[in-house]
């Protein structure tokens, strides 16, 4: 027998022969059939890995924890980072909880609604969670969804996006965190129960129920009703943590009537002094959804509600330098790719934020001011011979015309 025909595989001891393909190693070989077997223990202990890894992880988070972690991305907004720490925490204890003992005691979901004006972090705050708890995160708008059977999409397309996120592992997407943004576009037209069908608000609302309270549900996964081969992939979406958020505007004139009826009724002009006329948002009930449109299964399907401040221009001034990925702190990382170290002035910091304020442009706003300034730097930049870009009030001011800014706040 040839040398050749002599080899065999050191895991199973199959001849050569006997193997469509033997692959050497140092000192050994290994056989096609070997290597499948090998991939399927890795594939095991992979997955089994990660669903302990994900527990422990689940575990280790505390609220205090959940909240500093949140503070290292998010400025300000204090109570909603204390309230989502808690609503996160409980959610997944219930995740936790052992399912064998014998108490009554079932631990409802803690889904969540965030009102806020647009631009003030209610999408990265969901965000900023779901890194946290390394989760599959996914985005939908509330204005798209439509009644089945309407012209749009399903609701059950929110749950498409996030198979999609999660690699089509349905276990992984079934701990997922959806973000409906939004939220508030599809109340009801009215306080009045409508009579009239209400394709994109009411209907919408009750299509949603079950999925934020929990039912296994037919998903189409590539989404929509083009596909109709598809086969569906069922999810359960009990342990979904579903976080809504929308703009509510006027809602602020609800509040205000409530309040002033509550300090009518019970003769607390005391209240009426006390009260923070410029926001209050910081008073919203349950109740001042249910007015606003929303109606009161879907509410008592979002038991954690909290609110997000406007933004100040202290606070517009912190989020250009301060979070961990502050824009600042990524244009220098930016500029540093080509050796140009790139410092800022304070002045220059804030005439930026005079000039969000003063446009109205807000957070978002930030960044396309920041565009606006060095793009000009970063076109030219790479190829010159200059190493640093010290920027002075002036030249924000220099790169900032009228036109530039009108131009923004349109776009705003
Ligand atoms: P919303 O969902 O409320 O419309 P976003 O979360 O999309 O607002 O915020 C838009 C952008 O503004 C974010 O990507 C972030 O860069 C910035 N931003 C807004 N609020 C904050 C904040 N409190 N801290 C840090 N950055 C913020």
């Amino acid at each position: 027998m040839s040398k050749e025909e002599n080899l065999e595989c050191s895991f199973c001891g199959r001849k050569k022969a006997e193997t469509d393909l033997l692959i050497a190693g140092m000192d050994a070989h290994i056989c096609d059939k070997c290597i499948e077997q090998a991939h399927g223990i890795v594939e095991e202990e992979i997955s089994e890995a990660k669903s302990t890894s994900l527990s422990k992880d689940l575990t280790l988070k505390k609220p205090r924890e959940i909240k500093d972690f949140l503070d290292q991305y998010i400025i300000g907004q204090d109570e909603t980072k204390r309230a989502m720490a808690v609503a996160v925490y409980n959610h997944y204890k219930r995740l936790l909880q052992d399912k064998n003992t014998d108490d009554d005691v079932e631990i409802e979901k803690s889904n969540i609604v965030l009102v806020g004006e647009t631009g003030t972090g209610k999408t990265l705050v969901a965000k900023t969670i779901a890194k946290m708890l390394n989760v599959p995160f996914s985005i939908v708008d509330a204005t798209v969804l439509t009644q089945a059977g309407y012209v749009g999409e399903d609701v059950e397309s929110i749950l498409s996006r996030l198979l999609q996120v999660a690699d089509y592992d349905v276990e992984k997407a079934e701990r997922g965190i959806v973000f409906i943004d939004e939220i508030d576009k599809i109340a009801r037209k009215g306080d009045n129960p409508s009579i009239t069908r209400d394709v994109s608000g009411e209907g919408v609302q009750q299509a949603l129920l079950k999925l934020l309270e929990g039912s296994v549900v037919n998903v189409a996964p590539k989404g929509g009703r083009k596909h109709p081969e598809q086969k569906f992939i069922e999810v359960n979406t009990k342990d979904i943590l579903f976080i809504a958020g929308g703009a509510f505007s006027g809602i602020d004139k609800i509040i205000s009537k409530r309040l002033n009826r509550q300090a009518v009724g019970f003769g607390a002009s005391l209240e009426e002094d006390t009260l923070d006329k410029d926001n209050l948002l910081q008073y919203i009930t349950p109740l001042d959804l249910k007015s606003f449109g929303l109606i009161p299964e879907i509410i008592g399907r979002l038991p954690v509600l909290s609110f997000m401040n406007p933004l100040d221009a202290k606070t517009l001034r912190a989020i250009l330098t301060v979070p961990k990925n502050a824009i600042i702190k990524q244009y220098k990382k930016l500029f540093l790719m080509d050796n140009v170290e790139f410092t800022i002035e304070e002045e220059a910091l804030n005439y930026i934020v005079d000039k969000a304020v003063h446009y109205k442009l807000g957070a978002r706003g930030l960044r396309s001011l920041c565009e606006a300034i060095f793009t000009d730097a970063m076109f030219d930049l790479p190829s010159s011979d200059e190493k640093t870009l010290n920027v002075t009030k002036n030249y924000v001011e220099a790169k900032l015309s009228n036109t530039t800014l009108k131009k923004l706040k349109a776009t705003s």
